[in-house]
Formats: structure tokens, sequence, C-alpha cells
């Protein structure tokens, strides 16, 4: 899911910058990296300040305009540290996070950052579709072009680790059914009188313990099947020959 989000940085003049802003991304997952009319080389400052994340660096597709980076997106947001002036639907960075995760399910999305010194164009702040601002101080609100990247990444991750989470609740809340946890204690007491681990004239005493503790685990339904494989596995094994 992450690797359908990129981060594309128009016009970076300091080949460090493109470094920072690689590895701010890779420490939170992301990898694609597009550099729109770079003015600047990939070079060794660049890995140098990439750190172990050179090769989000080394791998970035280079393009001539936003238009190519941004054409195989379904949704596309335009950084600036002015955007909430601009009169265009506007998101703060945990928004991004989760609009982003959330299309990345469909299509690709990405985030665009600009130049050091004079930040997108209007043009270019119009081909995307929501603005995005990090509500930083209004007296001094311009971030260092990769400790934005490292902001918004930063919230990319944290939706998708909210998706990740929520999937997995969808994904264990089948609970067995009144009737299937009875089928089970039955077979539990059939089990464990055969194995003669209860007598057969008191076992009640045991089986409500025994239920008081299943009913605090609360099985799910995969779980009750495995214990009732386990009862099926013990009935099974035929007794050892004693002589
Ligand atoms: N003077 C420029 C600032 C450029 S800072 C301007 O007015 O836009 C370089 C890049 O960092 C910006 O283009 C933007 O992508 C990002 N950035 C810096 N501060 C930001 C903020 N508060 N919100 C969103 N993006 C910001």
């Amino acid at each position: 899911m992450l690797n359908k989000v990129r981060v594309v940085l128009v016009g970076t003049s300091h080949s460090g910058n493109i470094g920072s802003a690689a590895r701010a991304m890779k420490v939170m997952g992301l990898e694609q990296l597009v550099l729109v009319d770079p003015q600047c080389e990939v070079d060794e400052q660049t890995l140098a300040l990439a750190s172990g994340a050179g090769d989000v660096a080394t791998n970035a597709k280079i393009v001539a305009t936003l238009e190519e980076a941004v054409a195989d997106c379904e949704l596309v947001f335009g950084t600036s540290a002015r955007s909430r002036n601009l009169n265009w639907p506007f998101v703060e960075p945990r928004e991004c996070g989760q609009k982003a995760i959330e299309q990345a399910l469909t299509g690709n999305v990405a985030v665009v950052f600009g130049r050091e010194r004079t930040g997108l164009t209007n043009e270019e702040l119009q081909l995307c579709q929501y603005h995005l601002g990090i509500p930083a101080n209004p007296e001094y609100s311009s971030l260092n072009l990769a400790m934005a990247v490292q902001t918004v990444s930063y919230e990319i991750r944290m939706a998708f680790l909210e998706h990740q989470r929520s999937a997995y609740k969808e994904q264990v809340q089948e609970y067995p059914r009144h009737k299937e946890l009875e089928m089970f204690y039955e077979h539990l007491e059939k089990v464990l009188i055969d194995t003669q681990f209860l007598s057969q004239k008191q076992p009640t005493l045991v089986m409500n313990k025994l239920r008081r503790l299943f009913n605090r685990a609360r099985p799910e339904l995969q779980e009750l099947n495995i214990l009732r494989g386990i009862l099926t596995s013990i009935e099974k094994k035929k007794p050892q020959n004693s002589d």
C-alpha cells in the first residue's frame, strides 16, 4: 500500500535535500521518489544525507514536468506553507494521511513538494486536488523541505498502521455461537470421562470451572475448532497395550 504513495519534489536545488527527503521517506516506509526538473544532481552530498536511504534517492525517477510525475495518480496533494489562503480544498497532514491510505487501496497517490526558496507555483498547485498545509507557527511557517516531507510521511505511516490494525480486527471477529460452545463442552466432558480425568458420577463441578475458564478466555471460532481437533485426536489414539 505504501508503495502506491509517491513523493514528488519539484525543482529541488540542493542535492543534500534530496538525500534528507529520501531518508525521511524510507524511515516511514515510503520508497517512491520522483524528481521534477531537479536543479542539481543526485551526488555524494545526496548519498551522505540519505544515510541508509541512498537507494531511494538513486532509484528516483526524473521527469521534466509535474504533469508527467502525477499522470497515473488518482489523488494528488500539493504542499505549501501558504495553502490555507489559496481558496482550494485544504487538508492538514493527519487528514492527508487518511485520505492517501484510503485511496492507495485502489490507485496511486502523490504528495508534491516545492522548491526550497519559492515553493510551488500557483499553476502547479492547481494541478492538485488538495492543498496540504502543515499548521506551523503563522509567524514563521516555512519548514525545511525534508522536514516537511518527514511530517507528511509520518502521518501517512500512522494512517497505514491504523488501517492495518482495523483490518486485523475485522479478520478475527468471528466467534462461535452458543450451540457450538455447548457442543465443545459436551465433547470435552466426554473425552475427560473417557480418559478417566473425570468420574462419570460427578463431572459437574470441574466442568463448571472449565466453562468459567473458557468463558473468560472467549475463544474465537478458529481457536475453538483447534480445541475440538485436539479432543478428536485424543479420541483417535488407541489405548496402549499394557502387556
Ligand atoms: N517560500 C516557500 C517555502 C518553500 S519551503 C513557499 O512559500 O512555499 C519548501 C517546501 O517545503 C514547500 O514548497 C513545501 O512543499 C514544503 N513546506 C514547507 N513548509 C510547509 C508548511 N508549513 N506546510 C506545507 N508544506 C510546507
